[in-house]
């Protein structure tokens, strides 16, 4: 069964009166989805493995994703849905850990689940099956897990040493899955950065990902008393283009579209948001038989997107002329409208932190460091970002369990 440590409770020796040295053949720091699925897979081959996780419990990020029901991968999964500096890298480990894979430890679990659109799959109940089947995976394999344990330091002798507050682990082996610094509230740290910079690798900056616009003080007064209207558009930035909902909010944008071409998104780079893609929202006004007034534009656009967008969209960019050509470039504006963000909401609200552990310093079968033989990085520390919908749990799953496999 898994032996669940406090690390603070954990008894002094009564001899020496202190803590031992906890041997381990090794050791995973961070206990989330990638920590949790390399254990399993290490602790399946008869390896001894401690998790070592600084919360009060492992996983959380697990039990608060996807709105509680945990879109545990997504079944059209594609190296083409990661971002890094190298995107040949996750290739691998995305082919020899599928979300074929994930589905069957779901399925040989009996957990309900659902697809709920565009491959992307929730559990029917609650995120707390996952948490429980990777629990259940790790105990019986066999795998310590130690919460509420602190590292305060690591250091690199014959074998990699451990420390955290009183207590010493020591294994051949470290795992790095510390994660990255989304939601510092729920305890996000650069400790895995920190680590890889002490042991010589580079890190590629990390910025926030997967996460709202804001605007500038103009367009939010323009837009923002908007909150809460939503539309189906397309974006586009940087050569990237994604079709789904896009939400004003109080301070700026976001809904599904916005938080997809934010990950490729740069300050001061301009979003080209089309309000009505595929179609030609003014071709009957160019016809003979509509009248060329504001109210035929108006209900032309109402096919397309709420009235109260469209009023105020059209109160800012009114034609410039009822001409053919004042038209088509009325049209060419819905279908190219230009926004440019002041900024994002920031690591507080990014769902993924996009940068990390450069790809180049690692092994892309294994996840384990080139320059040093025995430490791996797995999950989000790592230079590969999922887009929305199951692809960054599926590739914390697959650079999980490829480093488990290796141990
Ligand atoms: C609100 C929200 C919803 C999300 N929903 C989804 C979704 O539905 N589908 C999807 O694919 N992705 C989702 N994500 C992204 C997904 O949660 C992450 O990509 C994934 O959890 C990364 O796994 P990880 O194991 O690398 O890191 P994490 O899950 O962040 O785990 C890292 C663990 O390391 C621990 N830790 C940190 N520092 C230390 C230290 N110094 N010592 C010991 N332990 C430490 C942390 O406490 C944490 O438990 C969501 C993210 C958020 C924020």
């Amino acid at each position: 069964m898994t032996l669940q440590f406090d690390s603070q409770t954990v008894p002094i020796n009564p001899i020496t009166q202190q803590f031992d040295a906890l041997v381990f053949d090794a050791l995973i720091l961070g206990g989330g989805a990638a920590g949790l699925m390399c254990a399993l897979e290490a602790g399946k081959r008869g390896r001894r493995v401690a998790v070592l996780e600084r919360a009060e419990r492992a996983g959380k990020k697990i039990l608060i994703s996807g709105g509680g029901r945990c879109n545990f991968t997504n079944i059209h999964c594609r190296p083409e849905n990661f971002i890094s500096a190298n995107p040949h890298f996750a290739k691998s480990a995305l082919a020899r850990y599928t979300p074929s894979d994930f589905i069957a430890l779901v399925e040989k679990h009996r957990i309900p689940y659902h697809e709920k659109t565009l491959g992307q799959l929730f559990c029917d109940r609650s995120a707390r099956d996952i948490m429980d089947m990777l629990e259940g995976e790790c105990r019986d394999a066999g795998v310590q897990l130690f919460v509420k344990t602190s590292i305060h330091e690591v250091l690199r002798t014959t074998e990699f040493v451990v420390r955290a507050r009183e207590m010493e682990f020591r294994a051949p082996v470290l795992v790095i899955a510390t994660g990255g610094l989304s939601i510092p509230k729920m305890g996000a740290t650069d400790f895995g950065y920190a680590l890889a910079r002490q042991f010589g690798l580079s890190i590629r900056e990390p910025r926030p990902a997967l996460v709202p616009f804001v605007f500038d003080d103009a367009d939010r007064g323009r837009y923002c008393d908007l909150a809460g209207v939503s539309a189906d558009v397309a974006v586009s930035c940087d050569g990237q283009q994604f079709r789904e909902k896009m939400l004003i909010t109080h301070r700026g944008v976001s809904g599904p579209a916005i938080l997809q071409i934010s990950s490729y998104w740069k300050p001061g780079q301009s979003v080209a948001i089309d309000l009505a893609p595929g179609s030609d929202v003014t071709a009957a006004l160019r016809g003979p038989k509509t009248p060329r007034n504001i109210t035929a534009l108006r209900s032309a656009l109402h096919n397309f997107l709420p009235n109260r967008f469209v009023n105020r969209w059209l109160d800012l960019h009114p034609p410039t002329a009822w001409t053919n050509s004042g038209l088509a470039e009325l049209e060419r504006l819905v279908h190219q409208w230009n926004v440019v963000p002041a900024g994002t909401e920031g690591f507080a609200k990014a769902e993924v932190t996009a940068g990390g552990v450069d790809t180049d310093e690692l092994s892309a079968k294994t996840m384990e460091s080139r320059k040093m033989p025995g430490l791996f990085f797995i999950g989000e520390v790592v230079d590969v970002t999922g887009h929305l919908g199951g692809f960054n749990f599926q590739w914390a799953w697959a650079s999980g369990a490829c480093a488990g496999r290796a141990l």
